[in-house]
């Protein structure tokens, strides 16, 4: 680390829990984050500014009215850019030392693959049933860890998935696809701006204490935000030993 890095990074070397070496392997660190929308945004900006070394940002829309009022990566004066390539100009202002890439179209197929492949962590910050279970899929095949997040009207929600971890379990365990889950779109249902930057913050913190090994990340554990009481719930999940994604008769 430079003098510069060591001042940037000071309030985070004082802390014992991740000091100089704690720091080092975040910097040292790839993260791909899919969706620069609600979730997105804040976890990103935290990513940067505390100094994620390669960020991979995927987004396949453009910077909308609609979004502003919770999407902060985004400005008035963005509108119609590529979220991904906006949100890239936002965390340069913040952390110019950080490196970020940019998926302009939806994040999927081989290219998904590889990005995943390619990444120490992974946030799931997007809004769909579809993408979740595709980026689960590659995390279980490339045993990358997943810190899922999602967020609408006033209910959010947050978990990590480590599929390095023996016997852990992954997106699919908690919830199976094909059960009808009514999707909820922030766009036909509404959401709390604010909840959408306390559950992406989170995402931050579990990736950061993923990367610099600290702590205890949030793994079997699904928080349950309500902002109207703001009254966190904690259910435990475990495994599902028929899970056709991670069970036991598709592991390698
Ligand atoms: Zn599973």
């Amino acid at each position: 680390m430079n003098d510069d890095q060591l001042l940037r990074y000071s309030r985070h070397i004082l802390l014992n829990e991740l000091g100089i070496e704690g720091q080092t392997r975040i910097i040292d660190s790839r993260v791909l984050v899919i969706g620069a929308g609600g979730l997105g945004s804040p976890a990103a900006l935290y990513l940067a500014s505390a100094g994620v070394g390669h960020i991979t940002l995927a987004d396949g829309d453009t910077v909308d009215l609609t979004n502003l009022q919770r999407q902060i990566l985004h400005t008035h004066e963005r509108i119609g850019l590529s979220k991904a390539v906006s949100g890239k100009i936002a965390l340069a202002e913040v952390n110019p030392e950080v490196v970020v890439d940019t998926v302009v179209e939806r994040l999927e197929g081989e290219e998904l693959e590889r990005r995943i492949a390619a990444a120490d962590v992974v946030l799931d910050c997007c809004d769909n049933f579809a993408t979740r279970h595709a980026v689960n899929r590659a995390c279980v095949k490339h045993r990358t860890p997943l810190v899922s997040g999602s967020a609408v009207r006033f209910s959010g929600q947050l978990t990590v998935f480590d599929p390095r971890r023996e016997n852990a379990p992954c997106y699919h365990c908690l919830f199976p696809e094909g059960e009808d889950v009514e999707e909820m779109r922030c766009s036909v249902t509404g959401v709390f701006a604010p909840l959408t930057g306390i559950i992406g913050a989170t995402q931050a913190a579990e990736a950061l204490k993923l990367i610099a090994g600290t702590g205890q990340p949030c793994i079997g554990r699904l928080l349950l935000l309500d902002a109207l009481t703001m009254q966190w719930r904690s259910v435990a999940y475990s495994r599902d030993p028929a899970c056709t994604v991670c069970g036991e008769t598709v592991q390698p």
